[in-house]
């Protein structure tokens, strides 16, 4: 990044002390992770030059050649990634992804809606009142059963049969287990709704095939790229032959003007390392490593949403240990683990303190780290918030911390 520094050492000292605090420290965040050196140099090239309003071979500008190419590879891959007839891979994000959804099959002020509650696991997007989500569609939410704080769908079936939405979402940014895909497209047939699964988190792993892949299961799939699937900052849709030209409208001219080449380009690359057998490995690492580290803190006594986890993230109950989300994430930030404080079901605090907090392994699990490393990380977090105001554990954890990242790079040979 030498020009950087010549040209604004300002930002460059920015990226690099951001650089030290990824490489130093393990980033347990469940929505994130870390990209190759591939994805990073084709998000960071010359393909960010060129407007290209339109599809490939539909544009409204000169010069589209090369630009449909990445494109049409971008498409081609993840569609034989998920098994789709239609990919459009121009959203800017999730949410956009989402929204375009909405956009092609929802009226403004007049449909309903039904997703998952925010506090119980659900994103946003889903129709939270302060997204355009909530303001746009009369939104009906549904939660986990309080017992065993999983998805109910026999209850979820009552509700729609009430409600009768529109569009039924399923699809979650902090729930521990399967989803049942199925189940929710069935429930939406019954009462002649749409169903849209949001698999932001878990694309990587539907990907993998280790979690069920609603692609040709439910009507619209809508994803990030950026979360377990390992790419750069992004969305895509994936549907049916029969409303690729009513999603692809949506997207644009809809709601976003050119698309990002440069990621769109980078898009292609992740899909392209998702496809090869080594990211299988990978996925199926990143479940065995939040598995692991799960037990640990189980057997530690702390209370683990649902009992434990199928996925990529563990969600702990915090309220009989007498601490907040906030505190939790405090100390452990300070001892170099970064995690984020999460509602829980049957949350009692704002979503600033929250009584839960979030864990996730895919980070982690790309610089190379296996159960092992997950059981010891597990006895830190453990120690961390058995005395969260224990300034001489938070610097020993520290220290271990710093030893352990050491190790392992951001991007392994
Ligand atoms: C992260 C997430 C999104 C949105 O992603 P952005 O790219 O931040 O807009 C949408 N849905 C779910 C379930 C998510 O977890």
């Amino acid at each position: 990044m030498s020009h950087l520094a010549d040209v604004d050492p300002e930002l460059a000292r920015i990226i690099e002390c951001e650089r030290l605090r990824q490489v130093n420290g393990l980033e347990l965040i469940a929505s994130e992770n870390l990209v190759s050196r591939a994805v990073l140099e084709a998000m960071g090239s010359i393909m960010t030059n060129k407007y290209a309003e339109g599809y490939p071979g539909k544009r409204y500008y000169g010069g589209c050649e090369f630009h449909d190419e990445a494109e049409n590879l971008a498409r081609d891959r993840v569609k034989q990634l998920f098994g789709a007839e239609h990919a459009n891979v121009q959203p800017h994000s999730g949410t956009q992804a989402n929204m375009a959804v909405y956009f092609s099959v929802m009226e403004c002020g007049v449909d309903r809606m039904m997703s998952m509650s925010l506090t119980q696991g659900g994103h946003l997007s889903h129709g939270s009142p302060v997204s355009f989500s909530g303001k746009m569609y009369e939104v009906h939410q549904y939660g986990v059963d309080l017992a065993t704080e999983t998805l109910d769908y026999g209850v979820i079936a009552e509700q729609a049969k009430k409600v009768k939405p529109k569009v039924i979402v399923c699809g979650a940014s902090a729930y521990p287990r399967e989803i049942d895909f199925k189940a929710f497209q069935e429930i939406a047939d019954e009462v002649d709704a749409y169903c849209m699964a949001d698999i932001a988190h878990i694309a990587g792993l539907c990907a993998a095939g280790i979690h069920p892949n609603p692609t040709g299961v439910v009507d619209f799939v809508t994803s990030t790229t950026h979360k377990t699937l390992r790419g750069p900052r992004g969305g895509f849709i994936l549907c049916g032959a029969d409303r690729a030209q009513s999603i692809d409208k949506a997207i644009f001219p809809g709601m976003q003007g050119g698309p990002l080449m440069h990621t769109i380009a980078a898009k292609a690359v992740c899909f392209k390392e998702a496809l090869e057998p080594s990211y299988k490995t990978y996925a199926r690492q990143v479940v065995k490593n939040a598995q692991a580290m799960a037990a640990v803190l189980d057997e530690a006594g702390l209370r683990l949403v649902s009992g434990g986890t199928d996925n990529h993230l563990i969600l702990i109950d915090l309220s009989n240990r007498g601490i907040t989300g906030l505190e939790a994430e405090n100390a452990l930030g300070k001892a170099g683990i970064t995690v984020n404080k999460n509602t829980i079901p049957n949350e009692n605090r704002s979503p600033f303190v929250t009584s839960g907090l979030r864990i996730g392994t895919p980070a982690v699990t790309s610089r190379g780290m296996k159960e092992e490393e997950m059981r010891v990380v597990g006895a830190w977090i453990t120690r961390v918030l058995a005395d969260i105001t224990n300034e001489k554990v938070i610097r020993e954890v520290g220290l271990e911390v710093l030893a352990m990242a050491s190790q392992y790079p951001l991007h392994p040979a």
